[in-house]
C-alpha cells in the first residue's frame, strides 16, 4: 500500500454539489469511489483569490491509501477532476477542482533524475511556496507541524511519509 497526502483546491461552484466547500466534500467521496481510502482530512479553508481567478479558493488536504502509484493516482485524480466539469485552460483561473499529489510515502516522483516540465513531480514542486496547501497539511498533522515555517515544513513533510 502507499501512502500520500492530497492537496484539493475549488473556487467555482458545481450544479450539484454546490459552493468550493460542497465540491471539496463531494471529491472526498468520489475518491473513496475510485477505491482510494481516506484516511484523515484537514478542515476545508477559505483561501482569498491568488491571481486572476477572481473568487475565494476553499482548500483542503487528505491522507489516503491506495495500491496505486503516482502515476497511476494522477490518471484517477484527472479523471475526477474532468467527472466535475473542469476544463483545461488558464492554470490560475476558475477551476470547480483541482487534486494535486502533494506527498508520497514512497519518497520522490520520479524515482530518478527531474520530471520533464509539466510531467509528474512529487513531492509537488510548488509546496513551499503554497500556504494554501502547506495550512491544511499542517491541520493534519499539527503537533509536528503548526506554526513551521514553510521552508521548514516542507523539509519535514518530504521525510514524513517515508
Ligand atoms: P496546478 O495544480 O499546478 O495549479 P494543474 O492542475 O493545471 O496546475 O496541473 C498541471 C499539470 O501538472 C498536471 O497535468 C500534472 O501532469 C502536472 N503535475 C506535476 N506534478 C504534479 C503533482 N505532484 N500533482 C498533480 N499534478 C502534477
Ligand atoms: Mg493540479
Amino acid at each position: 500500500m502507499q501512502l500520500y497526502a492530497l492537496a484539493l483546491g475549488s473556487n467555482r461552484r458545481h450544479h450539484r454539489h454546490g459552493g468550493p466547500a460542497g465540491v471539496l466534500a463531494a471529491a472526498t467521496e468520489a475518491l473513496a469511489a475510485h477505491g482510494v481510502r481516506v484516511i484523515a482530512r484537514s478542515r476545508i479553508r477559505a483561501t482569498p483569490a491568488l491571481g486572476p481567478a477572481g473568487r475565494g479558493f476553499a482548500n483542503a488536504a487528505l491522507l489516503v491509501e491506495t495500491p496505486l502509484d503516482p502515476p497511476a493516482l494522477l490518471a484517477v485524480l484527472k479523471r475526477i477532476e474532468r467527472d466535475f466539469g473542469r476544463r483545461p485552460g488558464r492554470r490560475w483561473g476558475p477551476r470547480v477542482l483541482d487534486i494535486d499529489i502533494a506527498l508520497w510515502s514512497g519518497g520522490r516522483w520520479p524515482q530518478r533524475g527531474r520530471a520533464a516540465p509539466g510531467r509528474l513531480s512529487v513531492p509537488h514542486a510548488a509546496l513551499a511556496e503554497r500556504s494554501f496547501v502547506l495550512d491544511p497539511l499542517s491541520d493534519l498533522f499539527p503537533q509536528r507541524f503548526g506554526g513551521m515555517h514553510p521552508r521548514a515544513l516542507r523539509h519535514r513533510l518530504s521525510g514524513l511519509l517515508n
